[in-house]
């Protein structure tokens, strides 16, 4: 199953992966997580990406799709993978589909989660993690338990400033992925506010 998890940051994409990962037995893949992590190691391709998640800006496609090349050849997407947070441009899209063919395979569905912008502000700007386990929490609507909340660390571009940033990074460049998709008739949209497990329910219809 290979699938692709689109929607705006703080649409709760991290959030329903896990069930659908743990479904079918898929890696998710999540090009922000990846770029965290080289951020922590100090590396020098860690600083460039740096420069670019402290302004809420997006990475530059060629480094982004190298990442994603390297990380699909890997033998646990055999059976299917779930991208989280790529593709974000065109060029993206079409390297992907690029990749794709040339390893014989396809998407199977992409699935849109659809937010509108003033929820996010509220989700984003409350998001808080646990560094120990990863796990993420929200000061308001899922508060870590009290052993684990002193702990838990705000992303530094969980702020309302950069946040802004970023949502506008979406609309301008990730938007125009819809009509993609739409277009190649793997597009699954999605109704992203309610509870997760509300949300979850309606993203395995699509599996149905
Ligand atoms: P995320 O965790 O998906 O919200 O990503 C955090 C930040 O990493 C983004 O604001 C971008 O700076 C960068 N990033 C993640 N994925 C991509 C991508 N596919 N293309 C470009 N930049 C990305």
């Amino acid at each position: 199953m290979d699938l692709i998890f689109l929607g705006p940051p703080g649409a709760g994409k991290g959030t329903q992966a896990k069930a659908i990962i743990d479904k079918f037995g898929i890696p998710q893949i999540s090009t922000g997580d990846i770029i965290r992590a080289a951020i922590r190691d100090g590396s020098e391709l860690g600083k460039e990406f740096k420069s670019y998640t402290d302004k809420g800006a997006l990475v530059p496609d060629e480094l982004v799709v190298r990442m994603v090349q390297d990380r699909l050849a890997k033998d646990d997407c055999k059976p299917g993978f779930l991208l989280d947070g790529f593709p974000r441009t065109l060029a993206q899209a079409e390297a992907l589909d690029e990749l794709l063919k040339g390893m014989g395979r396809g998407l199977d569905h992409v699935l849109l989660l659809d937010v509108a912008d003033e929820v996010l502000v509220d989700r984003i700007t409350g998001r808080r993690s646990d560094p120990e386990t990863g796990r993420v929490y929200h000061i308001k609507f899922n508060p870590p338990p009290a052993d684990v909340a002193d702990r838990c660390i705000q992303r530094s571009d969980d702020t309302e400033e950069v946040l802004k940033k970023r949502l506008d990074e979406y609309h301008a460049k990730t938007a125009p992925l819809i009509p993609y998709y739409e277009k190649a008739g793997l597009l699954r949209n999605i109704d992203g506010t309610g509870t997760p497990e509300e949300i979850r329910e309606r993203i395995f219809k699509v599996f149905a």
